[in-house]
């Protein structure tokens, strides 16, 4: 029998990271999940929970140490914990901006550079970024997050060149609104929202909306699941509307993706064209 792959998935405690930690312990993978505290995350069966905050170089680290005590080696690598924030870019003070990129952006980058040293000597391994949509797609009112995503987006392009020499690889995995407590999780720009207080409540509607029907993240999961047993490519995008709209924004005139995410989002025309 082949040997079970080794696999790693940050915040798993929740939403599309909880979803696929099972089902690819359910799947004959050994599944190591990360949660900010492994004490208080459900368990869920075939996952061995241990702690571990993106944001802190000395958690990574034990985290990482630990799997490979258990395990011996990592061949998977989920970075998958990330946070976002709603509000006006104007009122977005730096400390509000830098948890996020602290989070989704230097938590990849730590986790990287604690797992890369094995990955390398074993000449084997796979990272999976989490990104999004708005990883190359901004929307308003989130642009600290949708620019997080972009430096995830570019970050993994330039490790895809500098580590496959080593025989591993990066895939940005690019899932559209997905049914998750991200939305409620996210914080909220303390600043009052002043004159972007209409447009603010317009895009909060849309994107609720949007989340309502949004697919669950067992269909992440699932797609996770996919890339890791088929032949490889960066991009990912997940399911067929993110599929659309990679295609949309990499075809389409740049007025026209403009106009359509603008309606998306409950906003007027361009009042300069
Ligand atoms: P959830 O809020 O349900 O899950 C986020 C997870 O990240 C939680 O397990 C949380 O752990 C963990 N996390 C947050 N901060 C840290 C940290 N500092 N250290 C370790 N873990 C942390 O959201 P999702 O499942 O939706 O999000 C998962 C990923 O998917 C994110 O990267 C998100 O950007 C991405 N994504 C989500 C989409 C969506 O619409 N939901 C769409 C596109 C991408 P804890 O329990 O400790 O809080």
């Amino acid at each position: 029998m082949p040997e079970q792959k080794v696999v790693v998935v940050t915040g798993a405690s929740s939403g599309i990271g909880a979803a696929s930690a099972r089902l690819l312990a359910q799947n004959g993978y050994q599944v190591f999940g990360g949660a900010r505290d492994s004490r208080r995350a459900n368990p869920i069966p075939g996952v061995k929970f241990g702690t571990v905050d993106v944001t802190d170089e000395q958690s990574v680290a034990k985290f990482v140490e630990w799997v490979l005590s258990e395990a011996g080696r990592i061949d998977v690598l989920i970075n998958n914990a990330g946070v976002s924030l709603l509000g006006p870019i104007e009122n977005t003070a730096i400390p509000e901006a830098a948890l996020v990129f602290d989070t989704n952006v230097f938590g990849p980058l730590r986790m990287i550079r604690a797992v890369l040293p094995s990955m390398r000597a074993a000449r084997s391994g796979l990272i999976i970024n989490v990104s999004s949509v708005l990883g190359f797609l901004p929307a308003p009112f989130m642009g600290i997050y949708a620019s997080s995503k972009h430096a995830l987006e570019g970050l993994s392009e330039s490790l895809d060149h500098e580590i496959r020499e080593f025989n591993v690889r990066v895939v940005l995995l690019e899932p559209t609104f997905t049914n998750t407590k991200l939305d409620l999780n996210a914080a909220h720009t303390e600043a009052p929202l002043g004159v972007y207080t209409a447009q603010v409540e317009a895009t909060i509607e849309a994107v609720q909306d949007q989340i309502k029907s949004a697919p669950s993240p067992q269909i992440v999961a699932e797609k996770i699941r996919a890339v890791i047993e088929s032949p490889y490519r960066l991009r990912q995008p997940v399911g067929g509307q993110a599929t659309l709209l990679s295609r949309l924004r990499r075809f389409m005139p740049a007025g026209a993706v403009d106009r359509s995410l603008r309606k998306t989002f409950g906003f007027s025309k361009n009042r300069s064209s």
